[in-house]
């Protein structure tokens, strides 16, 4: 497989037709084969969307005075509550409140901060993650549909941390033509052993790997053509975020939070 940047891409502004930019930019894309994805960060999807905002959007609640007081308790640290106010109006459960805000996003998505970013955010305090990310990859793979190019699957990203790990890396928010993971149950191993639990989480390692090209800093290259990558015959599933009762971890922060 091979990854590349699609390069001189503008700064994005609310309103900006992502997909015609990118196709217009992606030589990548034009020589189109089976097995092309193309990766956009999420910052640039939020942009095109307007999901920009400012701390004075965000009239402090008592809950989220209370927030920026437990953090700056318990982590040392400074924190505007209006900061909290937007994490809580970005989120559908609390499940860690300090020493950080981890929550559940509207989509389903359970990062810290709700994912709200402060940089490569020109003119605004914060930058929201999209919306409905799912949506978002429908719309581009839709857009390159009309320029041309029938069948890249679109993977939108972003950079998180993870739990019991140093370190950030890329994950995927939303994704269109393509399934999430690849199951594996039922093939066998070396040994004629037949595996029981994987599922690959493909769109998280493609995602992965794209952050190599993309980077987090000034680049100025939010898309990534992978090529020559192909899903393969496995069965696929859209499955990616845990159900609440399919998830321990998460239940065992709703016991532990708040004590
Ligand atoms: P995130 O991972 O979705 O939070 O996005 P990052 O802030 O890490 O940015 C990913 C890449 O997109 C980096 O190479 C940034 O320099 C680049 N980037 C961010 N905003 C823009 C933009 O408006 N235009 C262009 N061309 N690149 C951008
Ligand atoms: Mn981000
Ligand atoms: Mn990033
Ligand atoms: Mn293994």
């Amino acid at each position: 497989m091979e990854l590349t940047p699609v390069t001189d891409l503008p700064e994005i502004r609310p309103g900006d037709d992502l997909a015609a930019l990118i196709a217009d930019r992606a030589d990548d894309l034009e020589r189109e084969r089976e097995g092309t994805v193309l990766t956009v960060a999420s910052t640039v999807v939020s942009k095109a969307e307007g999901r920009t905002a400012d701390l004075e959007d965000y009239p402090v609640s008592g809950r989220a005075e209370e927030i920026a007081a437990r953090i700056e308790e318990v982590a040392g640290e400074e924190k505007d509550p209006r900061f909290a106010q937007a994490v809580l109006e970005e989120s559908t459960e609390l499940l860690i409140e300090a020493p950080f805000l981890l929550t559940e996003t509207r989509f389903g998505h359970i990062t810290v901060n709700a994912g709200i970013d402060r940089s490569n955010v020109p003119d605004h305090d914060l930058l929201l993650l999209p919306k409905r990310p799912t949506e978002s990859a429908e719309r581009i793979r839709r857009g390159l549909a009309d320029h041309g190019y029938d069948d890249v699957a679109v993977i939108v990203t972003d950079t998180s941390g993870r739990p019991f790990r140093h370190g950030q890396r890329g994950v995927a928010l939303g994704w269109a033509g393509m399934p999430a993971s690849r199951d594996w149950r039922g093939e066998r191993d070396r040994d004629g052993r037949e595996l029981g639990v994987t599922v690959q989480s493909v769109v998280d390692e493609l995602a992965g790997a794209a952050n190599l090209v993309t980077g987090e800093g000034a680049g100025g290259t939010p898309a990534v053509v992978v090529r020559d990558w192909e899903f393969g015959d496995l069965e696929g599933s859209d499955e990616l975020f845990r159900s609440v009762e399919d998830d321990l971890i998460r239940r065992a922060l709703r016991e532990w939070r708040f004590e």
